[in-house]
C-alpha cells in the first residue's frame, strides 16, 4: 500500500472515531468514553500527519509546528484543568475563537503561497469562505468571551444607526469577496478579512449576556465550517469531515438550545434580549419590597424528612455554590428515610447545555434519579416539596403566563405545582434573564436565604437528627 492509501485509511479510522465520540457525548453515561475516543482519534490523526515524509523533510515547518503545539498545549491543558465549571462557556468561546482564527489563517496562507499565479475560481471561493467565516468566528468569540468574563458589559451594546452600519459592512464584504473572486487580488482579500473581523465584533455586541451561550454554539458551528473550507483548500479529507461534524453538531445544538429557551434563533440574535431588565435598584439589587416567607433550616429540614416525595430542581446557583456533593448527601439521607427523591433537570439550567448533568455526575448521583423536564413535569403535582436549589428562570411561571416577559414561551419545570416550594438562594436578586419571579411570593413558597452549600449542610444536619 502506498503512503497516500495508508493516510486515507488512518484518517478514515479517525473520522469514525470522531463520529463515535459525538454519539458518546450525547448521554452522560458514555460522555467520558466518547471524549476519550475523540481525543485518541485526534492524537492518531496528528501522529500520522507527522509521519508524512513531505512534512518531515521540510525541517523548518516541522519545528514550527511542534513549537506551536507545545505552546498551545502549555496554555490549554492547565486552563482546561483549572477552569471553574461556571466559567466553562467563556473557555469554550475563546478556544473556539482561536480555532476559527487558525482556519482563516490557513486559508489566507495558502492563498498567499499560490499568488501571484491566479488560482482557479473554485480555489478562491474556498479560501474566501474559510477567511470570512473564520474571521467572524474569531472576533465574535473574543467579544463573547469578554462579555461572559465580565471584561465588558454583558448587556447588549446598541448605538444609533447600528443596523445601517451592519448592513454597510456586510455589503462591503460581499463586494470585496466578488472582486477577489474575479481578480484573485491578495490586497482585496486582506481588506475583506479585516472587515470580517469587524463584522464579528458588531454582530456580537448587541447580543445580551443571557443569550451568549447560544451564540457561542453558533460561532462553534461557524468555526467547524471554516475548518471544513480549509480542508478543501489543503486537500485534507480529515479536516473536511471533522469541520463538517463540528459545523453540523454546532447548528443542531444551537437549534436545541433555542427551542429549550422557547425562542427562535433570529429572536435570540437580533432582539437585544438582555437589555430588558425589570428588576434592580433595591438594597440587594432586586428592587423588590414585597414581603416573602423566610424559613429556618429546622422547619425546612423537618418538612423534607417527613415528606413522601421531594423533587430537587437544581440551577445555576448549585454550580456557583459547588454544592453538588452536599445535595447528594441530603438526597441519600432522605431516600434512606423512605422519601421518594428525584432531580428535575431543565435543559437550560445553569449556563451551558448539560450543565446540571455534568455537575451531578461529579457527585456520582445515579442517572436514574435524574429526570428530564418532560418526564418530571407530570409528577410535579404529586410532589410534597419542590426543593429549588439555585434555580430561578427555569421555574419562573412568567415564562408561561406573561406574554411581555423576555422568557415568555420557555418551557419550565412546574415547581409551582408541588404542595410546598422551597427556594435556596442568597437574596431576592433575579436569575440570569434579570426578571422577577412571582413564585417567590406565592403563599406556598418558603425561602432559605444563604449560600446553597451552607444551607444544604444545615438541612443535612437537621434531617440526620429528625
Ligand atoms: P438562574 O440564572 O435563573 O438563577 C440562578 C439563581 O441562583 C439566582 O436566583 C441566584 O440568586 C441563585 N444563586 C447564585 N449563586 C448562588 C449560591 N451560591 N447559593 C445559592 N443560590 C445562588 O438559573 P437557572 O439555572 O434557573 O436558569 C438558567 C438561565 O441561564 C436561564 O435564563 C437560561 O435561559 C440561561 N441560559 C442557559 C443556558 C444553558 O445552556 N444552560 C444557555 C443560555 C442561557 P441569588 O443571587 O439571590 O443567590
Amino acid at each position: 500500500m502506498t503512503l497516500a492509501t495508508w493516510t486515507d485509511l488512518v484518517y478514515l479510522v479517525a473520522a469514525v472515531g470522531f463520529i463515535y465520540a459525538l454519539k458518546g457525548l450525547s448521554s452522560p453515561r458514555h460522555a467520558r468514553r466518547g471524549n476519550l475516543v475523540g481525543a485518541a482519534a485526534a492524537a492518531l490523526a496528528i501522529a500520522f500527519t507527522f509521519s508524512n515524509p513531505a512534512l518531515r523533510s521540510s525541517g523548518t515547518n516541522l519545528v514550527l509546528a511542534i513549537v506551536a503545539m507545545v505552546v498551545g498545549a502549555a496554555i490549554a491543558v492547565p486552563t482546561a484543568r483549572l477552569v471553574k465549571m461556571t466559567a466553562m462557556p467563556q473557555m469554550v468561546a475563546i478556544f473556539n475563537g482561536v480555532g476559527g482564527g487558525a482556519a482563516a489563517l490557513i486559508s489566507l496562507t495558502v492563498f498567499l503561497i499560490e499568488d501571484p499565479g491566479k488560482p482557479a475560481v473554485y480555489r478562491i471561493g474556498e479560501v474566501l469562505f474559510g477567511v470570512l467565516v473564520g474571521c467572524v468566528s474569531f472576533s465574535g468569540s473574543a467579544i463573547a468571551f469578554a462579555k461572559l468574563q465580565e471584561l465588558m458589559t454583558g448587556r447588549p451594546v446598541t448605538y444609533p444607526g447600528q443596523q445601517v452600519i451592519n448592513a454597510l459592512v456586510g455589503l462591503a464584504i460581499l463586494g470585496l469577496a466578488l472582486a477577489t473572486l474575479v481578480t484573485g487580488s491578495t490586497p482585496l482579500l486582506v481588506v475583506m478579512a479585516v472587515l470580517a473581523l469587524a463584522l464579528g465584533v458588531i454582530f456580537v455586541l448587541p447580543i445580551g449576556g443571557a443569550d451568549v451561550p447560544v451564540l457561542i454554539s453558533l460561532l462553534n458551528a461557524f468555526t467547524g465550517l471554516a475548518v471544513a473550507a480549509s480542508g478543501f483548500t489543503l486537500n485534507s479529507n480529515l479536516l473536511i469531515v471533522a469541520g463538517t461534524l463540528v459545523g453540523a453538531s454546532g447548528i443542531l445544538l444551537t437549534r436545541m438550545m433555542s427551542q429549550a429557551m422557547g425562542r427562535s434563533l433570529p429572536n435570540i440574535l437580533f432582539s437585544a434580549f438582555g437589555s430588558v431588565v425589570t428588576a434592580g435598584g433595591g438594597a440587594d439589587g432586586s428592587g423588590e419590597t414585597r414581603p416573602v416567607k423566610a424559613g429556618t433550616p429546622e422547619d425546612i429540614g423537618v418538612l423534607l424528612a417527613y415528606a413522601r416525595k421531594v423533587v430537587i430542581v437544581p440551577g445555576y446557583g448549585l454550580a456557583v455554590a459547588q454544592a453538588q456533593h452536599t445535595i447528594r448527601e441530603l438526597a441519600d439521607l432522605l431516600t434512606d428515610k423512605g422519601v421518594e427523591v428525584f432531580y428535575a433537570i431543565h435543559p437550560v439550567a445553569g449556563r451551558m447545555p448539560g450543565h446540571m448533568n455534568v455537575l451531578l455526575a461529579e457527585a456520582n448521583v445515579p442517572y436514574d434519579e435524574l429526570k428530564e423536564m418532560d418526564e418530571a413535569n407530570p409528577e410535579m403535582s404529586t410532589a410534597d416539596v419542590a426543593l429549588v436549589v439555585g434555580a430561578n428562570d427555569t421555574v419562573n411561571p412568567a415564562a408561561q403566563t406573561s406574554p411581555g416577559s423576555p422568557i415568555y414561551g420557555m418551557p419550565i419545570i412546574h415547581a409551582d405545582q408541588a404542595e410546598h416550594v422551597i427556594f435556596l438562594k442568597r437574596s431576592m436578586r433575579p436569575g440570569f434573564a434579570g426578571i422577577d419571579n412571582e413564585l417567590l411570593f406565592d403563599p406556598k413558597t418558603t425561602l432559605l436565604f444563604g449560600d446553597a452549600k451552607d444551607s444544604l449542610t444545615k438541612l443535612v444536619n437537621v434531617v440526620k437528627s429528625s
